[in-house]
């Protein structure tokens, strides 16, 4: 009988100690995922390769309108944020000029993250309704927000090349936000360059058709890796353009993120 005490004592200590190694090798992992994903956007941040998108952005910062007159202009590229273990991911166009390039963080007080922030948090992927400031405790779960390009672009209109030059950082977090399951690109020029990057990553993925609310299944099998499936789910861009005309309603926005939420529940 007391042998078979000290078994089971042994066996509840391995248990215990595999569970710890498991723990430990998992933190490992993720501190070099946040280290990785740091990097890279230390890289954005320091990012010169656009000269018309460099001039512009101090432009920006020494034309300041009179409602945000005397605010310090984050004026630099911005790097993308969020949960580095997301299974979603929200691709936007470009920051604002008077938004996320003034605050230092995309989406961060304009009325397009007014409107993101708040159907994220409704449907459970961010702790705060809004974000005005980088500094205010808003934070992300399960979702990281990045941008066809970092850098406010005049008119709001990148230039091709511009988008190019700025896609090789969409790429590298494609590559290291491997829990993504869902990617939700906001509006169609998002949607085009989304599925124009995740062909460079080998996707086979035929000509699909843009218009809200749809869900496109994609999946690769690279060679000697395992299948990766995402699935697209197309919105418009919560734009003031779009939301003030009533063709986004905040009902379809949210229908979006309901279908996302829907769609992780079915296990991605
Ligand atoms: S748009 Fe992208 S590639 Fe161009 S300067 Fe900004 S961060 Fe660099």
């Amino acid at each position: 009988m007391e042998e078979g005490c000290g078994y089971i004592d042994l066996g509840l200590q391995i248990s215990g100690l595999i569970f710890s190694i498991f723990l430990l090798l998992n933190e490992m992992s993720m501190n070099d995922l946040t280290r990785k994903l740091g990097e890279l956007q230390e890289k954005v941040i320091q990012c010169n390769q656009c000269p018309r998108l460099v001039t512009y952005l101090q432009e920006i910062s020494s034309h300041q309108p009179r409602r945000y007159r005397g605010e310090v202009y984050w004026s630099k590229p911005l790097p993308s944020f969020g949960d580095p273990n997301a299974r979603v991911l929200i691709v936007g166009l470009a920051p604002a000029a008077q938004g996320g390039n003034r605050t230092g963080r995309m989406f961060t007080g304009d009325r397009s993250g007014e409107w993101l922030f708040n159907a994220l948090y409704r449907f459970g992927f961010a702790n705060q309704p809004n974000s005005l400031r980088k500094d205010d405790g808003f934070k992300l779960s399960d979702c990281y927000i990045t941008a066809t390009i970092r850098c406010a672009p005049p008119q709001n209109k990148p230039l091709p090349e511009e988008i190019e030059n700025c896609r090789t950082y969409f790429l590298k977090e494609l590559d290291l936000l491997e829990k993504v399951k869902v990617i939700i690109p906001l509006g169609q020029i998002a949607f085009m360059q989304t599925l124009k990057s995740l062909r460079l990553k080998g996707f086979d993925i035929p000509s699909l058709p843009f218009s809200h609310g749809k869900l496109y299944p994609l999946s690769l099998r690279a060679q000697h890796s395992e299948l990766r499936t995402v699935t697209l789910i197309t919105t418009y861009h919560p734009s003031q353009q779009n939301t003030q005309t009533g063709r986004l309603t905040r009902a379809m926005f949210h229908q979006i993120f309901k279908k996302v939420r829907g769609k992780l529940e079915d296990g991605g």
